[in-house]
């Protein structure tokens, strides 16, 4: 099949290129001119776990390209994917200017039939406006179809989610567009939902706005267990065991961010909102997300008595662990309180201090988590990777000023930061003092 990908971000270069892998010919679109000369160069505009040989390789098998020219991938392709951002407005709702400029200029360079698919996390009804959109700006009538399909791909594992879906999500119109999407998607041999555009797009918004519920509740519930003297990850382990209930997303931590969470939720607060529904649920479950940030910041400045004048070692930076997304992550209100509070900071993450380095140029960036510590009156790991699981603790002991570690993801037990004489403090799980 002929694809076009408008927007080749994380979304829409993964789909774009995993399309290809699955022997499509695909033409990815950006209208950021330096995005598409780095991409026609062989450069992956950021770090996501196999892209960068899935792209290399279907670029040299012919399947895959790059331009900045959206009339050129309009001209080319049959099906042809929204995968623009559509980041939240100061009001809450989603901004739909990108998603309304691509369909303007999808219309006014359509000559033949296109399949027009929403890959971008949108609010319900969206598609009817990219539907009135087109047929407002295509002057020759051309017959096209509208659909949702929403990605559900995750940062860090893109790829395999892409590749391996749970489900796919197809909502359609029209019986032409459900049999073009199916069989797209037939290689991967997975759940096919076939829904309504409505449907569709709400099951996106829904889907997330349940994951970040389920995180703010075991947030919660690590709190009371702080109070009661609790331990949050038996609590965990006893409720994830209950297949009803499920071990993921049952994590304790510093509270959800990225490019998705937080601006699904409060969009799908809005949409609720303008739809007649106060959805306090998840009023609620934003609240709580804030708080937790605030509620470690707490920890940190507690632990130290006085901040200013201390050295701070952060560890992880990226939302996530496997990715360079800054976006929404927990660490830039962390550093920036840490910073008004006259803490000096050394951070280190594996692959997301490029683009810190663009929010807080005053901090120093280290080459590894040791050097880091070296010296440092706290260490506070904000990030689960793995290279901190693994991380010498006993050479980290003796290089600290003051072994004092604030986990917020709670990577380390408990017993071993007993047993090598740290000040170990985590979420949800009682305190370890040396
Ligand atoms: P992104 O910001 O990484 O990429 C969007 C791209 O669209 C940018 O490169 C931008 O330059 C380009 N763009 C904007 N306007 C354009 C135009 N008129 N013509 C051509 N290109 C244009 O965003 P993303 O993270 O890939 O997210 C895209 C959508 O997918 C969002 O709606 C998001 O909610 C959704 N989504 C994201 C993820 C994720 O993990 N990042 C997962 C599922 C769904």
């Amino acid at each position: 099949m002929k694809i076009a990908i408008i927007g080749s971000g994380y979304v829409g270069l993964v789909t774009g290129t995993c399309f290809a892998e699955l022997g499509n010919d695909v033409i990815c679109v950006d209208n950021d001119k330096n995005k598409v000369k780095s991409l026609k160069e062989g450069e992956i505009p950021f770090y996501e776990p196999g892209l960068q040989e899935l792209v290399t390789r279907n670029v040299k098998e012919g399947r895959l390209s790059f331009t900045d020219k959206i009339g050129e991938a309009v001209d080319f392709a049959e099906v042809i994917f929204i995968a623009v951002g559509t980041p939240s407005r100061p009001n809450g709702e989603a901004d739909l200017s990108y998603v309304d400029n691509v369909a303007r200029e999808i219309a006014e360079h359509m000559k033949s039939y296109k399949l027009v698919v929403e890959k971008s996390t949108v609010p319900v009804e969206t598609g009817e406006k990219v539907m009135q959109t087109i047929k407002r700006y295509n002057k020759q009538n051309v017959p096209f179809d509208v659909a949702s399909n929403p990605e559900f791909l995750r940062e860090g594992s893109a790829i395999e989610d892409f590749l391996k879906p749970d489900r796919v999500v197809v909502g359609v119109q029209s019986d032409k567009a459900a049999s073009i999407l199916k069989k797209l998607y037939e290689p991967l041999n997975t759940n096919i939902i076939v829904t309504d555009i409505k449907s569709a797009e709400i099951i996106k918004h829904a889907s997330n706005s349940f994951l970040a519920t389920k995180i703010s509740f075991i947030n919660a519930v690590a709190n009371i267990c702080e109070f009661a003297g609790a331990d949050i990850q038996k609590v965990s382990e006893g409720m994830g065991l209950d297949r009803r209930i499920g071990k993921q997303f049952l994590y304790a931590g510093i509270g959800y961010g990225g490019s998705c969470f937080p601006k699904d939720v409060d969009a799908f607060v809005t949409i609720a909102e303008r739809k007649g529904y106060d959805f306090g649920l998840l009023k609620e479950v934003q609240r709580i997300n804030k708080d937790q940030r605030k509620r470690f910041v707490k920890k940190i400045e507690d632990a130290l008595w006085v901040p200013k004048g201390k050295t701070i070692a952060i560890w992880g930076l990226a939302f996530k662990p496997n990715t360079d997304d800054l976006r929404e992550a927990p660490s830039i209100d962390i550093i920036g309180a840490l910073l008004k509070e006259g803490a000096t900071i050394k951070a280190y993450d594996p692959v997301a201090m490029r683009r810190m380095k663009a929010i807080f140029p005053e901090i120093t960036y280290c080459k590894n988590p040791y050097e880091a510590a070296q010296d440092a009156d706290a260490i506070v790991l904000l990030t689960e990777w793995n290279e901190f699981k693994q991380i010498d603790l006993k050479k980290v002991k003796n290089s600290v000023k003051y072994p004092l570690i604030v986990d917020g993801r709670n990577v380390y037990s408990i017993d071993d930061m007993e047993a090598l004489g740290f000040h170990y403090i985590s979420i949800g799980r009682r305190e370890i003092k040396p």
